[in-house]
């Protein structure tokens, strides 16, 4: 093990793997750490789209009156308990404030452009691997069941148009007719043209896998226990296979970036935004589109020939308890509209904690006050559809070269 690498990644989901590909590609001495198997924490077995039509913040006007309507439903598809937990209540109070339509529309501004560039990043990627990630260009079906879904994914294109982001309404016989595999109940929907989705998994192993060409030393299985500093510089990394010494770390432990940043005295507010996915191994269907369901939230995907449904966020600070009944709720969800019947066989059920903060942008670049530390983390549900473009404003940062996309929006001082 190199124990004084330029930079040192403590994290190997997508972000970290993302951050590693970049700067090994640029040049940049690397090594990156994972407590476990890099890929096996939120960036598992999530959806796998990378979808700018989907590049929303989070908070968004009207959420959280909807979350306080469905306090009482155990399989609503949002949970966020009020309690009185003073982090909590905080971010609570932080995620209200940037509930508005001005910060909704100029964070959906910054996400689109970070998922647009890491959509065409990733073709490239796929391109590049063997098996190519099993990643598709079938764009994307965001449906309605009642004519209210359809208005409101309606409100959306009109939105994402003004950020390029094609799409067209279409009603039941056209919904039918793009995806014949839809047998259920559904009124209509907007079919988003430009849109990808993968493995992702395989996206973080072909991400790693490029970054170890490039020069990058990826070490499993090694934890980050402790962050020590001197002034106002990380000074090392005691972790637990020995002490390391880098010049830069980022810092992208998804929820768990938390708890360590803390010991450098630096806040990243970040909560899980817990979500589930159940995945059925051959899959009756033959679906080709990804789907979401508008009211439910529902994300339905097709990975060759197995069919994802994935869905809930349960705002929890570490909990990473199944529970059934969510996740029942999201199979239901999906058969219905599909007709798969009850007694498919389910391969995988999967839970996950999206690193949320309270105005649903990421935390990426350098703290201002560990100046040696850079914050790559909070990228809430779509680190998958940004993590090219994090990991290239990182590089950005770490070899000094102007930033590819403008890195306000991001900037971790807003929490300092
Ligand atoms: C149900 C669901 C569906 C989703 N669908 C999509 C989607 O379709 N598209 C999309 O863009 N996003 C989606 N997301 C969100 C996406 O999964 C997350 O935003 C993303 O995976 C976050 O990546 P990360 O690298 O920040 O965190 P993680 O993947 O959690 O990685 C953090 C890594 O840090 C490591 N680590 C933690 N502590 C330490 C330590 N002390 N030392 C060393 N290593 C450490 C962990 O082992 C882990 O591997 C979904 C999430 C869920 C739950």
């Amino acid at each position: 093990m190199n124990f004084r690498p330029e930079v040192l990644v403590i994290g190997g989901g997508v972000i970290g793997a993302a951050v590693a590909d970049a700067l090994a590609r640029a040049g940049t001495e690397v090594v990156l750490i994972d407590k476990g198997r890099p890929g096996y924490g939120c960036s598992y077995g999530n959806a796998g789209w990378v979808a700018p039509c989907f590049a929303t913040p989070l908070p968004r006007p009207g959420l959280l009156l909807k979350a306080a309507r469905w306090m009482t439903d155990p399989t609503s598809p949002l949970r966020i308990p009020f309690r009185a937990d003073p982090a909590l209540l905080s971010w609570l109070v932080r995620f209200l404030w940037n509930a508005r339509q001005t910060r909704f529309v100029s964070g959906t501004r910054a996400l689109v452009e970070l998922s647009e560039y890491s959509l065409e990043a990733f073709r490239e990627l796929a391109r590049e691997h063997p098996g190519g990630l099993d990643m598709k260009d079938q764009g994307l079906l965001q449906l309605g069941l009642t004519s209210k879904g359809v208005e409101q994914t309606a409100t959306d294109l009109r939105l994402m148009e003004d950020f390029g982001v094609q799409g067209t309404v279409l009603d039941e016989q056209a919904v039918r007719e793009l995806e014949p595999a839809i047998t259920g109940r559904v009124h209509g929907g907007v079919h988003f043209v430009d849109e990808g989705h993968l493995e992702p998994l395989e996206a973080v192993r072909a991400l790693l896998a490029r970054a170890e060409r490039a020069g990058a030393r990826v070490i499993p299985d090694t934890e980050a226990i402790r962050l020590r500093y001197r002034g106002t510089k990380v000074c090392g990394v005691e972790t637990t296979r020995g002490w390391l010494e880098p010049d830069e770390v980022v810092l992208a432990a998804g929820t768990w970036s938390r708890e360590l940043a803390r010991q450098v005295g630096v806040g990243v507010p970040v909560f899980g935004g817990k979500g589930y996915s159940m995945t059925l191994e051959r899959s009756a269907s033959e679906l080709n589109t990804p789907i979401m369901v508008v009211e439910r939230k529902v994300a339905i995907t097709p990975h060759g020939s197995r069919i994802r449904f994935a869905g809930t966020l349960e705002l929890v600070r570490d909990d990473r308890s199944i529970s059934l009944r969510r996740v029942a709720a999201i199979r239901r969800t999906g058969t219905e509209l599909l007709g798969v019947p009850d007694s498919y066989e389910v391969g995988e059920i999967w839970r996950g904690l999206r690193p949320c903060t309270p105005d649903g942008l990421p935390l990426i670049g350098r703290s201002s006050e560990v100046k040696n530390l850079i914050l790559a983390t909070g990228h809430q549900m779509l680190g998958l559809q940004t993590a090219p473009a994090t990991g290239r404003l990182v590089a950005d940062l770490v070899q000094d070269r102007s930033p590819t996309f403008n890195p306000a929006p991001f900037s971790p001082a807003r929490f300092e």
